[in-house]
């Protein structure tokens, strides 16, 4: 059905009623005036004694069927009307918002009797939701034959938005202490620290030498050789950027030191500790460049 075709259905239900002859499956009473106040922290003494009247905000809760719902009184023309929203994929609903008017006062003993009618049906809407029609149902309040109060509900029957494309990775935490290595990283050049004074190389980047305590360094650029060392598949927690399981490899690079990083293009299951891999960059988004492995033997990439 096209979005005209099902806005025509959905407007012809305009004006039919949802609830005929309703009745309150409790006299207007003060325990439940009561709970109300106290829930509300309402100390108004109009709500308390015996000339107590009802807060006229309890218009609806005087209508309510409970968990039970209503026996009597109940059109299928909403429940209808619900169904065709959920069959063109507007199976999410929200409350959106209500306002009521009030006519009369209700007291302890009033028996209340409603009607709802279908008042609107909107054309399609967008919401940050998703999108979707809102429909307003009016429900009269009555007692005998006076019309106490008006109640309008309004809910949004929505397609929930779908979530266009997995989230980004995560970001990497670039600091003082680390920049040169992401500066690197974006020229597509794995840098590794090493110490102007001992020759120790370090990774990852630190501010001193752990070996000799310099404070001075420059950087070594690797060649991109290397062999698995270690490695674990993440099966859980799952994070939204990644598709588990997966395996984080150690990977000790040709100069000595080791980074943690992914096996690209092997199967988690499949990667083994000591297998030799090569450096390559591999891009992720428009701003996120990250150094992976790929296995160097042919005989490995399954
Ligand atoms: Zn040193």
């Amino acid at each position: 059905m096209d979005e005209d075709g099902l806005t025509a259905r959905l407007k012809a239900y305009e004006g039919r009623s949802a609830a005929v002859g309703g009745t309150g499956k409790d006299p207007v009473n003060a325990p439940m005036i009561r709970h109300w106040c106290e829930a509300l922290g309402d100390t108004n003494p109009a709500y308390t004694g015996p000339d107590a009247i009802a807060p006229p905000t309890m218009l609806q809760a005087w209508t309510m069927g409970g968990l039970t719902g209503h026996t009597t009184g109940r059109s299928q023309a909403y429940d209808e009307l619900l169904a065709l929203l959920d069959e063109s994929g507007c199976t999410s609903v929200v409350a959106t918002d209500c306002e009521q008017e009030y006519l009369a006062t209700l007291r302890p003993g009033d028996e209340i009797t409603f009607d709802s009618v279908i008042e609107s049906v909107s054309a399609r809407k967008t919401t940050k939701l998703g999108t979707g029609h809102f429909v307003t149902t009016r429900t009269d309040v009555r007692v005998g034959r006076t019309l106490v109060g008006t109640h309008r509900f309004r809910i949004l029957k929505y397609a929930p938005e779908r979530r266009k494309k997995a989230p980004p990775r995560p970001r990497p935490v670039v600091n003082r202490d680390n920049a040169g290595f992401w500066e690197g990283v974006q020229q597509r050049r794995l840098l590794i620290q090493r110490c102007t004074a001992c020759a120790a190389l370090r990774f990852p980047w630190l501010p001193g030498c752990a070996r000799c305590g310099g404070p001075d360094w420059d950087t070594l650029e690797a060649s991109g050789e290397g062999t698995v060392y270690s490695y674990v598949v993440m099966h859980h927690p799952p994070f939204p950027a990644f598709d588990p399981p997966y395996a984080v490899v150690l990977v000790e690079l040709a100069e000595g030191v080791r980074m943690i990083s992914n096996v690209v293009g092997t199967p988690y299951d499949k990667v083994r500790i000591g297998m030799p891999v090569r450096l390559e960059f591999r891009s992720y988004d428009d701003d996120l460049v990250l150094p992976v492995f790929r296995a160097a033997a042919e005989e490995a990439v399954v």
